[in-house]
Formats: C-alpha cells, structure tokens, sequence
C-alpha cells in the first residue's frame, strides 16, 4: 500500500532482461506506482530527462553502458542528478557496493527478487526522497522570504549598511546613504574608502585609529564620527562595525551600519553650551549659591566659599551643619536646609546671621527654595551679603532721627524767637501808635507811621513763622465754620486798593459765583488771600491785579475758585514748584529784589491741604501769573448760616468771671508784666479807664491780691524765672474774694490750645501780643462798662 509521501510515485525500470523488466513492472504497477521502463542506459538517461521520477531501479550488468556508468551521469545531469537510484544486481561483493554507492546509487536490491524486499525498499527511498524534497524546497521557501525580509529592511531604514574590504574600500552601501551622505550607492561603492567621508580635517588620523582597529579584527560599537555629506555639509554618525574573516580567520572586511546622529548631536551640544552658560552664571553670580542633596553639599559656588572662608573642596567634603553656618535661625527653616526627614519646611526668604570660618558673623539674606531633581529633593539656597544695606538703613533711620530731632529744635526754636521778639515789638508797636495819634508834626508824623509800617511787616513776620511751626508740630488747632467766601474776599481787597493806587496798578474783583459757602476757618482764609493778592500786588510793576471768584464742578462736587491774576514779572516754569517750599524766592541770595521770607505761599499751600483743597499757578497771558485756590464747596456743612465778618477779638469770657460794676468810679486794674516797657505802656493806655497798678511777678502780685481788692487783673503768663502767671491765676481764683473777678491773660506765646489752657486755668480773657492798643482798650472798656448782672 502507498503512503501520502509514496503515491503516484513515477518509477524509472532499467533492466536488459525483458523478464525481469516485466516482472518487476508488474509488481509495481500492482502497488500503483507510475512505472516506466528502459532496456538499456542510453534510453535510460534520455527518459529519465523527459519526466521526474521519483526513483530510478537500474540494473547493474547492460552490454554498452553498465548502471554504474549510467548512475554517474545521471548525477551529472542537474535534472536527474537528484533521482534516487537504487541498483538492481547478481552480485553483491564488497567492492561492487562500494562503487555503487561511489557513483551516487543509494541501495542494492540483490537478484533473485524476494517482491516483498523490493517493494518495501522502492517505498522507503520514495518517501525518504519525497521528504527530503518536502525539506528542501520549505528552506528554500524560507531562505527566500528571509532575503526579501533582510533586502526590504535595508531599503527601507534609515542606516547605511555597509560593507568594506580589508582596504576599507566599500563593496556594498546600502541605499539610506543617500539620506545620510547624499551619495547614490553607486558612488560610493569601488570608488570611495570608508575615510573619505570624513571631514578633510581629521581625516588622516581618523583613517589610522580605524586601521588599527581592523589589524586587531576587533569589533566596533557606537564609534561617533563625523563626515561630510555630498553637499559639503557636516554629519554626525554613529557606527557598528563586525570583522568578516574567511575560514583560515584572514581578514576579508568590515561588515556594519552606520546612522545620522547629527540632530541628537546638535542637541547634545546644545544642551552642554547652555549647561556650561549656567555654570558660569552661578558660577560668576554676586549671589553665594548653594545646592543641598542628602544632607550634604551637592554644589557651592565660588561666592559662597568667599562669603563663608571655606574652600569648595572643603565644603563638599564634609554633612552639610546648618547650625555651623547660620548663628540665628529658626529651627524648622534650619530642618529644611539640612534636608532632614519630615521637616515641616518651606520655602522662603529669611534673615539670618552667617557665621564665617574664622568667626566673624555677617548680615545676610537666605532665599531657600526646594527642588525635586530627577524625583530626588534638594535644597538650593541663595545667600545676600546684606550687611551693607542693613548698615545704610541704621544709618539712615539714624539721620531720619537727627533730622526729626533738629526739626523740633527748629520748631522751638522758632517759638522762642517769635517770643522774644513779641514782647519788645509789643512796646514798639504800642507806642509808635500813642506817637502817632499824638504827634501834630509831619515829619515826626511820618516817621511813627514807618516805625509803625515796620513793625507790622514784623508782627506779620512773626506770624508767619508761628504759623508754620504749628503746622508742623501739629498743633493748629482749627475751628472750622461756614463761611461766605465772597464777602471775606470783599473785605480783604478793600485793605489793598491804597498799594494798588500808590502802583498804579488796577485792582479789580469780579464775582461770578453763585454759591460761595465754604468751611472753613476765618483765619486761614484771609491769610490765603492776603498772601496771594500781596504777592500779586508786590510782584507787579505795571498793569493789573485780578481777583475773580466763581464755580467750578469737581470730582467731588462743585467747588469754587478764588483765582489771582497779574500782569507782573511772572514765574519761571522750573520755579513753579519750588516757590511754594519754605524760605523758598525765585530771587535769592544777596541779589534778591523784593523783600519777604519765602513762607507766604508755604503757609498758603499748607492752609489749603488743611481745607481739603487744591493750590494751582500758571502763566498768565500775556504775561504774569494766575494763582488758583480750588476749595470744595461742602454743602452739609455749609447749610448752617455762614458767618460774614470778623470772628471776635482773641477774648473769650470766662463762665465765671462777673463784669465790674459800671457805677464803680475809678476801679482799681492790677497789671501783672516782668517787662518794663510793656507795664508803662499798659499803664498809659490804661490810665483813663481807671486806677493802674503793676506787680513785676507772681509773687508780687499775690501780695497785692492779699491786701486790696482790684476790679481787673491783666496778667502776663511769662513772668521769667519762678512762677508763671497761669499759676499765680490758680492762687488767685482759690481766695474768696477773687473768685469771680476779671482776669485778661496776655502772653506771646500766642497759640490757640495755649488760649484754651489759660481759659481752664481760671483766665477770664485773652489776648496775644504784640497786641493792638485799640485792642486792649476795647477789651478793658468791654469788661468795665458792662452792666451789672445778678447772679
Ligand atoms: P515772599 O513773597 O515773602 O518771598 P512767598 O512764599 O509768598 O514769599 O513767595 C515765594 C516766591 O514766589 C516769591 O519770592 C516770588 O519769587 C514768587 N512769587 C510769588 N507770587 C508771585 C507773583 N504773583 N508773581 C511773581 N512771582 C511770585
């Protein structure tokens, strides 16, 4: 029976004896083999070309050509060589066998047949043949999809593979040396040695190392060269390379492949030059910089080595000890620098002191940040030198002190002065007015009303520097009430029209506004305008002086504006801001042309900001100034009805002071005054409204309260050494007798929580010197003449 592998097995017959032939042809055929047959070798060699056996049985003895003789060249033919033939013989000696299997026979089959033996042994060489043809043509099979697999990738990728002979001459590039080189394969292989693609430069040793190399056949790995492309341009490659030897182990070549890095190069380069950029910056940075990794000193740079007197190698070499470094810290800010498990830190910024190799501490700032690098957590930290700055900021604060201490000495100063320059103005001022209503002679005349021009221009003076210094030491104490702007400019003018006549200068005020209430106190309003239209006045040669009032709308509301416009000598813009700081002229030095302190516009710009408002100079066209004070118009306020006059002397009467009986004849005035100047000059202004006695201090004074009793006591506050006259009022007020009389005190300290204090020691009244003879006689007749109350 045949097998899958034996069936329709075609079966070549060779045999001279027709018996035998038949017979064995018969056998076959029984066993369905395709049988054909052939009586001697030479038929048998040309149907054994026309069909493909499977087997060929061949007889041994033939007259011409024996099988053996036939058996060789069946071998020789490439279409029968693979025919399995198994010899059909007589003989079966040693030798025969020998040379059977010699001329590429695989069996003997020995006459006579036993058919059983034949046919198992035709079926077994079939199959095996049939096997050996099944093996066959599968690694054929797979050798060649493996060829087109391995030609496929070659083509397709991106590498050059390469192949070189012993010279280094290439006998195969691959087509990716287009992509690498540029070149087509053609022109690199027989024509170009591996070393020809490197750069020119280079090239010789280049082409040395790799023939040391090849001496050795040893085998390459990522070996980075570079090359140069068709075009002149320069790549990056990576190569393997694996040494071809023959069987004796000579070399024949190199065998490898080779890929454009030139992207990753670049890139590598790249990142090695910005790498090295940043080194050098931290490196060179003012900052002392520090990288904390595992508790130890990952990275220091050199400012840090200078600022703390370790060595790099030093600090590095050694744990990181925060509590080496740093003398105060905060435990936790310490934890997190030295990195410690757990530590509850944050990042910050801290100021800290450093404590230097040899000891020393230093002011300095560390900025802490934490870093996670590559998952592993760092500390960097940025250490400021900040001594200097600290040392500026002490200095500094210190100087800011000095200043505020040498501003309050100015301050008293200031006071002081204008103290002491009261009291004598006060006897100036007082008598060159008794003079000058009691002198009949012009020229005597005359000369009291420039004492008396003078000492106002002093008194005003005088003013002023108080003024300012309240301001500055805060302690103006403003009584703010409605009041119609309108008539206080209306009235404050009318004093300047005499200077603008004796100028020549036109004087005008144009009032345009229809609701003028501001709030505000008196005193300060009049100044403002005085300042600005004396100002105007003063710094106007020829031409006019315009003072206008009208609304404006402000943010706020409407506001209203008092606004000053001459034709003078104008303001040089760059003076524009300076003029309203103190003592500040745009004329100064020895050459200066106009007299004046430079502190009207300071105290009228200060007086404004106090009223909420805003002071504004410009040039006016086409020429002098325009000054502009924009007040807010604060309608709550100013519903009250507004006051349009003068505001009342600086007296006030005290609650219980009771006025003198007016039926007294003569009533007896006590004058407490240490100042020999000012005791005469009140005793004259006095002597008609009664009889004046004068005590030159407390003590005096108290005595003379003891033995007699006086209708009025004029009382000087500052009586010089021992003590003052507020407490001599306190000694007076407590005596039975003095309980409700009339005390007026006049001091030079003329300010107005002074004036308060005076009124709650005991004082019934108040006036400042220098002060207005009209003024203490009015004030003097007030309290005599008033009629008796009962109380
Ligand atoms: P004073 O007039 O006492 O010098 P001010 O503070 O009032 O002080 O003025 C400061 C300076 O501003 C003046 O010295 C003057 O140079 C300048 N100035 C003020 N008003 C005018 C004006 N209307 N025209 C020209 N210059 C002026």
């Amino acid at each position: 029976m045949q097998t899958t592998l034996s069936k329709n097995a075609a079966i070549l017959v060779v045999d001279d004896n027709a018996l035998i032939l038949q017979l064995v042809s018969s056998w076959l055929d029984n066993k369905g083999y395709r049988v054909s047959f052939a009586t001697n070798g030479k038929q048998a060699l040309s149907i054994a070309q026309t069909v493909a056996f499977d087997l060929i049985l061949l007889d041994v003895q033939m007259p011409d050509l024996d099988g053996y003789e036939v058996c060789q060249r069946l071998k020789e033919i490439p279409e029968t060589k693979n025919i399995p033939v198994i010899f059909l013989t007589a003989k079966s000696e040693t030798e025969d066998l020998a040379h059977g299997y010699e001329v590429g026979g695989v069996d003997f089959i020995t006459k006579p047949f036993n058919p059983v033996e034949l046919l198992a042994r035709v079926k077994t060489h079939i199959e095996l043949k049939r096997a050996l043809d099944f093996m066959k043509e599968q690694k054929e099979a797979e050798l060649k999809e493996s060829e087109e697999r391995f030609t496929q990738i070659v083509e397709q990728t991106n590498e050059m593979i390469w192949e070189i002979n012993s010279d280094g001459m290439f006998t195969y590039v691959s087509p990716g040396c287009e992509l690498i080189y540029g070149y087509q394969p053609d022109e690199l292989i027989g024509k170009k040695y591996f070393y020809d693609l490197h750069p020119e430069e280079g090239r010789e040793s280049f082409k040395q190392a790799l023939l040391t190399i090849f001496t050795f056949k040893k085998p390459f790995r990522e070996l980075i060269n570079a090359g140069m492309t068709k075009s002149g341009n320069l790549v990056w490659v990576s190569s393997n390379g694996l040494p071809v030897t023959d069987v004796s182990g000579n070399l024949i070549g190199y065998r490898g492949a080779e890929y454009n890095i030139t992207d990753r190069k670049l890139a590598e380069e790249a990142l090695r030059e910005s790498e090295l950029k940043y080194r050098s910056l931290i490196e060179n940075a003012f900052d002392a910089i520090f990288l904390i990794k595992n508790g130890r000193y990952e990275y220091v740079n050199q400012h840090f080595c200078e600022i703390t007197g370790y060595t790099k190698e030093a600090l590095i070499a050694q744990p990181y000890s925060p509590k080496q470094l740093f003398a105060e810290y905060e435990d936790y800010l310490m934890e997190g620098i030295a990195d410690l498990p757990g530590a509850d830190f944050k990042d910050g910024l801290f100021e800290v002191l450093l404590v230097q190799k040899d000891g020393k501490l230093l002011e300095v700032e560390v900025s802490v940040v934490t870093l996670s690098i590559n998952n592993r957590r760092s500390i960097l930290g940025i250490v400021r030198d900040i001594s200097g700055q600290k040392k500026m900021i002490r200095e500094l604060k210190k100087a800011k002190d000095k200043a505020e201490e040498m501003n309050r000495v100015k301050s008293h100063f200031l006071a002081l002065v204008s103290h002491e320059l009261r009291t004598p103005l006060n006897g100036i001022l007082g008598f060159a007015q008794i003079l000058n209503s009691e002198l009949l002679d012009q020229d005597l005349h005359h000369m009291t009303e420039v004492i008396l021009r003078s000492s106002q221009r002093l008194k005003s003076t005088l003013s002023n520097l108080l003024d300012l210094t309240r301001i500055e030491a805060s302690r103006l104490d403003v009584k703010y009430k409605p009041l119609d702007l309108s008539m206080v400019v209306q009235k404050e003018i009318s004093f300047f029209f005499p200077m603008a006549v004796e100028k020549a200068i036109e004087l005008t005020l144009e009032i345009s506004a229809k609701d003028a209430v501001v709030v505000a106190e008196e005193g300060m309003l009049k100044s403002i305008i005085n300042n600005l239209i004396d100002n105007a006045i003063k710094y106007t040669e020829y031409g006019s002086v315009t003072v206008k009032l009208y609304n404006r709308s402000l943010e706020q509301g409407t506001g209203i504006v008092l606004e000053v416009a001459d034709s003078g000598m104008g303001i040089p813009d760059d003076m524009k801001t300076i003029i309203f700081e103190e003592f500040r002229q745009v004329s100064e030095g020895i050459s200066r042309g106009f007299e004046g302190t430079g502190l009207g516009l300071t105290l009228t710009k200060k007086y404004v900001q106090l009223l909420n408002g805003d002071i504004e100079v410009c040039d006016n066209a086409p020429r002098g100034s325009i000054f502009r004070i924009i007040l807010p118009l604060e309608l709550e306020k100013s519903n009250a009805a507004p006051e349009h006059g003068e505001s009342g002397s600086a007296d006030t009467v005290h609650p219980k002071a009771k006025p003198v009986d007016a039926a007294k004849i003569n009533p007896r005035i006590l004058n407490v005054e240490d100042d020999l100047v000012s005791q005469s000059l009140i005793s004259k202004l006095l002597r008609p409204l009664g009889s004046v006695e004068t005590a030159k201090n407390a003590h005096e004074a108290l005595r003379m309260v003891a033995q007699a009793q006086y209708d009025l006591i004029l009382m000087d506050i500052n009586l010089g050494k021992g003590m003052t006259g507020l407490d001599a009022v306190q000694e007076i007020r407590k005596m039975e007798q003095y309980k409700t009389i009339p005390i007026i005190a006049i001091t030079a300290f003329a300010m107005e929580s002074d004036r308060d204090e005076f009124i709650a020691k005991g004082c019934s009244n108040y006036l400042s010197k220098p002060f207005d003879n009209g003024a203490l006689v009015n004030i003097v007749k007030s309290i005599l003449s008033v009629d008796v109350e009962n109380t």
